[in-house]
């Protein structure tokens, strides 16, 4: 038998089964054809020795969402790159403009339950075509994220998000921290769609404060309470860092809950600093330094590094452009010891997946960068995350301070990401195993220099040690080099109805 590849002699891990051990593994027509010993021959052959070869890692949360992003999450070890968190609305137009782009990775989304709120308090046409975060408080009329929808506006934004949905959206975004004002009749209806349409709901948690009122355990058990009152799939969005210094008593919650049944997950990042748009109204909160542990000087702008001083100079900024992104400092990782334990357990939590959040990349003056350029401008900016998320935990938490084994790490990054959507996605399905038949979405690293390399001063830095990445049988990164004319990226979408 002739294969289009061969990847000769690495160690082929699929975290599903628990199979560790090397071999090779031989690719047609884009599918997984073999795995074995004496496979071959085939057109081509990659050296895989002292290699780790992995099912392509799967981020159910990721904004950027464009070429430059997916090229900078290529080298993080991403296959699969899903905007869960917002979402898109109307998505067929979404799916539509990024076939155009030519995208390397897959990609996917959630129906915008936030814009059809927009579009339902009115003065608002959301657009498909653009980015989902230009969306994001960049209003002056800030109606449809703090009151509560009147009947018709209901009904409204319910019809708006079914359209969604029948167009194949993989499940709703629900953003609540920046829509607080959506009402518990609300939040019910939304997720009875959900379920009625057998898809999750992903959830920014309504508030994020370490004591009540309005505490961050406070938000999770009414997520629970929503799983449990409409029969919906409660995906819970970054673990880490909307439970802020409240990790323990969240997690406790949480675990009960999936102890009874209910069907809620969760996913986190390594790191102990959020990003945002300087518009998310909990920073105006005049509480803000109460209720989270943090100062204003935790907060940082992006585009030109300053460090807010007081509330003032934070609701400032809000006034001159709420778009603007910021990073917030909220656990101080590097320096306190309890802060690292804290992040250690969103991170490791028993079932949780990695998910990257990774913000777009965005030009000194706050536009998102839609230019094909590799290496990436060095004028741009984002989060760290958007280039290491993967890479820094698997380096941190594997391979250095050895928390958990490498199957345990690498299902963190592949399988159980795919099980929150698999059920309604049958594409992903496919994903994330490494057997026959299955879609060749292949990341092949060296674990000895696999890292993370992007930092808060210099965040446009690619990942180091990823050597192959393999989107449906197609190199995007060959012998560690980006491949800038690879665009394999498929949509993922759910069946339409
Ligand atoms: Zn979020």
């Amino acid at each position: 038998m002739n294969y289009d590849l061969l990847i000769r002699n690495g160690r082929v891990i699929d975290p599903e089964t628990g199979f560790d051990e090397v071999c090779d593994l031989a690719v047609s027509g884009g599918t997984i054809a073999a795995v074995g010993t004496d496979l071959g021959p085939a057109e081509r052959e990659i050296d895989a020795t002292g290699l780790v070869v992995s099912p392509g890692f799967i981020d159910l949360h990721a904004h950027g969402q464009s070429v430059a992003a997916d090229r900078m999450q290529a080298f993080d070890g991403v296959t699969t790159t899903l905007e869960l968190e917002v979402g898109v609305l109307p998505v067929g137009q979404w799916y539509d403009a990024q076939a155009k782009a030519g995208r390397p990775l897959n990609y996917g989304t959630a129906a915008a339950w936030a814009f059809a709120r927009r579009a339902a308090f009115g003065g608002f046409t959301p657009d498909g075509s653009v980015n989902p975060l230009n969306h994001m408080g960049s209003s002056n009329d800030l109606r449809w994220t703090t009151d509560t929808a009147s009947p018709e506006q209901l009904s409204d934004l319910l019809s708006l998000t079914r359209e969604s949905l029948e167009d194949g959206a993989i499940g709703i975004g629900l953003p609540n921290g920046y829509l607080p004002g959506a009402g518990m009749q609300e939040l019910t209806k939304i997720c009875d769609l959900a379920e009625e349409f057998g898809r999750p709901t992903y959830t920014h948690i309504a508030y994020m404060s370490n004591v009540d009122p309005h505490s961050s355990v406070d938000s999770y058990v009414k997520l629970i309470g929503l799983a449990g009152a409409t029969g919906a799939h409660m995906h819970i969005c970054h673990l880490n860092s909307t439970s802020l210094l409240d990790i323990d008593r969240a997690v406790e919650v949480i675990a009960k809950a999936q102890a009874q049944g209910l069907r809620v997950t969760t996913e986190a990042y390594p790191y102990g600093a959020g990003s945002t748009v300087v518009g998310a109204g909990f920073f105006a909160d005049p509480e803000f330094t109460t209720r989270t542990g943090s100062d204003y000087t935790a907060i940082e702008m992006v585009k030109n590094r300053h460090r807010f001083e007081d509330r003032d100079d934070i609701l400032r900024a809000q006034h001159e452009d709420p778009k603007d992104l910021v990073i917030w400092h909220y656990l101080d990782i590097e320096v306190n010891a309890e802060h690292r334990r804290m992040l250690d357990v969103s991170v490791t939590f028993p079932g949780g997946s990695i998910g990257s959040d990774a913000m777009p990349w965005t030009l000194p003056d706050g536009s998102i960068y839609d230019g094909l350029d590799w290496p990436l401008p060095d004028t741009v900016s984002s989060h760290p995350r958007s280039a290491g998320t993967f890479t820094r935990f698997l380096r941190d938490y594997v391979f250095d301070r050895e928390t958990m084994s490498l199957t345990e790490g690498l299902a963190r990054c592949t399988i159980y990401a795919a099980r929150v959507i698999e059920g309604c996605t049958p594409q992903i399905a496919r994903k994330a195993r490494l057997r026959a038949g299955f879609d060749a979405d292949i990341t092949i690293f060296d674990p000895a220099t696999v890292t993370d390399r992007a930092t808060f001063t210099d965040m446009n830095r690619p990942a180091e040690g990823v050597k192959y990445l393999i989107v449906g049988g197609t190199p995007v990164i060959d012998g560690g080099a980006l491949d800038t004319a690879a665009a394999p990226g498929q949509p993922i979408r759910c069946p339409r109805s």
